[in-house]
């Protein structure tokens, strides 16, 4: 059985821990695809040291020397493109077309932030004094904390340790216990690219423990976080309490406005694939529909008669439409909700139960949900899922569509399906989230436009695109005197 190491300066190293835990397939759990050893805090430490150890060197290297060894990787992922869409299919479940589309972003990412090592400019700006003026640089923090969830594990440790690279830090990487075999390919490819040693750390192990460790080891000088809200609040108040930088990309309930005006084709399937794609295990899956009434009856009928067609299974299976949950916990989880939905008086549409026979019994697999007659105080329509469950919520008007809609402690993503420009541009203006869509899906994104959420889903700095390095460096301000004179004015 493969047993998965961390990389520590530069090297291979299994843990010496006793405690293991095994790598399992969710769409069939006799398939276990190796074992992790959780690495102890010194083993964490380990990795901070070396991280710390080779800093000076990395941030003296040429910005377009570091973008070129991130461009390399980004080439390697592409040679390498299928066997690792292969693999994120086999350990997080997501179907084979996802998990393509989740490397291909990634190789866009990283592509995208090796080309900002040569534009890592700041500004001259023109002094109120003669013979005066004062220009900004930007320089990296140090050790950068790259801590990620299970359900893009490659896209966003790809999204983080890049530009943090690119910056010019030095990375202690800590990915979701649920997906070691990733994490190690993304950094092999990294070694394989040419990464000097100490500059990219990898460390497996539980978020309670070597998580812990890292948040609190004092030359971490940030952390870029993506998880649930939970651990994200929980770990900001613990990190910024000793004064580091922190990144907090956390969980959303995303919502769908349909108007009467609607393509209600367009919006069925749209909402269809928002929901229960990638088993609705995405931060930003549509978990709300919230509708007009006129049309509400057609739409929930037409996107039933979706949801019910859903072809389930193996994501290997080239005709999976939606693979299985992540693990039991998860499962377990998403079961639980449907059981709260019911209990708060929301009205089963369809799916509601475990998906079973044909294969999947030894999977974690649920069949897509809806609930219809959503009332805004359940539970069902406030707290984050993370599974293919969709409530609807039915409103007399726009106002109260755009109230309902903001009546959530999320921001993350939204859509609206209108032809209506003045509601559509209403709707951007007034709508509580940090990305939204105007007649396509809640989900997606690209790697040149910038990505995250407001309100309880996002603290600090937004990730990719423009803004990519904005939370890896620091602004230097240089004031240039070449009067040679003792000054006279501005003595404030
Ligand atoms: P999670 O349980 O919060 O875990 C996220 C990461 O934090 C994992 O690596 C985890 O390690 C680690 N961790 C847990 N406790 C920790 C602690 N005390 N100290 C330091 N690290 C700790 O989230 P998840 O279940 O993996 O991911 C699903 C969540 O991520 C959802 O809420 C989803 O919405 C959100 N998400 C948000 C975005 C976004 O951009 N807004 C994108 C994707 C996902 P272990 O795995 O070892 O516990």
């Amino acid at each position: 059985m493969l047993t998965y190491r961390n990389f520590i300066d530069g090297q291979w190293v299994e843990s010496i821990s006793s405690r293991t835990i095994n790598n399992v397939n969710p769409a069939n759990t006799d398939d276990v695809l190796g074992v992790v050893r959780q690495a102890t805090r010194d083993e964490a430490r380990a990795a901070v040291d070396a991280a710390q150890a080779a800093f000076r060197d990395w941030k003296t290297t040429a910005a377009p020397t570091r973008g070129r060894i991130v461009n390399l990787a980004a080439r390697l992922m592409e040679d390498h493109k299928e066997e690792l869409a292969q693999l994120l299919t086999r350990e997080e479940g997501k179907t084979i077309a996802e998990s393509r589309g989740e490397l291909q972003r990634s190789i866009n990412v990283a592509e995208f932030c090796a080309g900002e090592s040569r534009r890592m400019n700041g500004e001259t700006i023109q002094s109120e004094l003669p013979s005066n003026f004062a220009y900004t640089i930007k320089q990296p923090l140090g050790v950068v904390a790259c801590i990620t969830p299970w359900n893009f594990p490659v896209a966003i440790p790809i999204w983080k340790i890049a530009p943090a690279l690119v910056a010019g830090n030095t990375v202690v990487f800590k990915p979701a216990s649920l997906t070691p075999a990733t994490a190690v390919r993304i950094v092999e490819i990294f070694e394989e690219a040419g990464i000097p040693k100490g500059v990219l750390n990898l460390v497996l192990g539980s978020g309670s423990d070597v998580g812990d460790e890292i948040l609190n080891h004092p030359a971490v000088k940030a952390i870029s976080f993506t998880g649930s809200t939970e651990t994200g609040i929980r770990l900001y108040e613990q990190v910024s309490r000793r004064g580091a930088r922190v990144q907090c990309e956390m969980g959303g309930k995303n919502p769908v406005v349909v108007l009467e005006d609607a393509d209600l084709e367009l919006a069925v399937e749209s909402t269809a694939q928002g929901a229960f794609g990638s088993s609705g295990q995405r931060c930003t899956a549509t978990s709300r529909v919230i509708i007009l009434d006129q049309v509400a009856d057609e739409f929930v009928a037409r996107l039933a008669t979706r949801a019910k067609s859903m072809r389930i299974g193996s994501g290997a299976d080239p005709t999976t439409e939606m693979g299985p949950s992540v693990d039991e916990g998860q499962f377990n989880t998403v079961l639980k909700y449907i059981d709260i939905a019911r209990e708060d008086g929301a009205e089963l549409v369809c799916g509601g139960a475990r998906a079973s026979g044909d294969g999947l019994d030894k999977g974690y697999f649920v069949q897509p949900t809806l609930f219809d007659h959503v009332t805004p105080e359940m539970r069902i329509a406030r707290e984050e899922v993370f599974g293919p469950v969709l409530s609807v919520l039915r409103v007399k008007d726009f106002d109260e569509a755009i109230q309902t809609a903001n009546d959530s402690d999320f921001g993350l993503s939204s859509s609206i399906f209108s032809n209506d420009a003045v509601r559509i541009f209403r709707f951007v203006d007034e709508i509580e989230t940090g990305m939204t869509h105007i007649n396509s899906p809640t989900t997606g994104g690209e790697a040149h436009i910038p990505f995250g959420g407001i309100k309880a889903t996002g603290i600090g700095d937004r990730e990719q695109g423009s803004t990519a390095l904005d939370f890896y460096t620091e602004l230097k301000v240089v004031y240039v005197d070449y009067t040679g004179r003792k000054r006279e004015g501005n003595l404030y």
